[in-house]
């Protein structure tokens, strides 16, 4: 949760965590347009490798935009950081053990710095570095999305394609979200074809 006492004259980090279509993109972009709104100068980075973006996509229907760098590494975020006092970093587990060393010295310089990113892979493993980024937090939301089987709160990414890479960049095609049990990172059979193949979703 967020503060009701808002700090002062002190920067914090704020992570947003969750599984995939959990609505973490969403929070963090709430979270920024509202210190636009206040008129905070707001500045945003995301991986370059994740193509969904394109570069400086983030813009509010107010006119305004939001200053956007797509980056490779974790350390290019100091120098491009400027004047900004609230600072967004979205898909961070893309960013590397790095960026905790880059948050926290944002944060010491007296910024608000609101990190989202996924917390496990799709084989339920914790994804660094946010596990290291919640523990040096001052404040977590951990968002939760809907079973694509049960209708249950989902908080793991099933992958629905047989491959190997940690991570398939871009490809949300790849994933459902999916709940503590209905999930299994070893069967990639996806909701359709399970329907189709007579199971009774919402009892198994
Ligand atoms: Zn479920």
């Amino acid at each position: 949760m967020t503060p009701n006492l808002q700090p002062v004259g002190v920067g914090w980090i704020e992570v947003i965590t969750g599984c995939m279509f959990s609505g973490k993109t969403e929070e963090l972009i709430r979270r920024l347009r509202r210190a636009q709104y206040a008129r905070q100068r707001v500045v945003v980075f995301k991986p370059g490798i994740d193509a969904r973006y394109a570069e400086d996509s983030v813009g509010s229907h107010s006119g305004q935009r939001m200053r956007s760098f797509q980056i490779e590494r974790a350390v290019e975020i100091p120098t491009l950081v400027g004047e900004a006092q609230v600072v967004g970093i979205d898909e961070a587990q893309f960013l590397g053990p790095d960026l905790v060393g880059v948050v926290e010295e944002l944060a010491n310089q007296g910024r608000r710095v609101i990190v989202a990113g996924l917390d496990m892979d799709y084989q339920g493993r914790p994804f660094e570095p946010l596990p290291q980024l919640l523990a040096v937090s001052e404040y977590i939301t951990k968002n939760l999305a809907i079973c694509m089987v049960c209708g249950n709160p989902a908080d793991r990414s099933q992958r629905i394609v047989d491959r190997d890479a940690r991570f398939l960049v871009g490809e949300t095609d790849a994933y459902e979200a999916r709940c503590r049990r209905c999930w299994d990172p070893n069967n990639f059979t996806p909701r359709q074809e399970r329907l189709a193949l007579g199971e009774n979703l919402s009892e198994s």
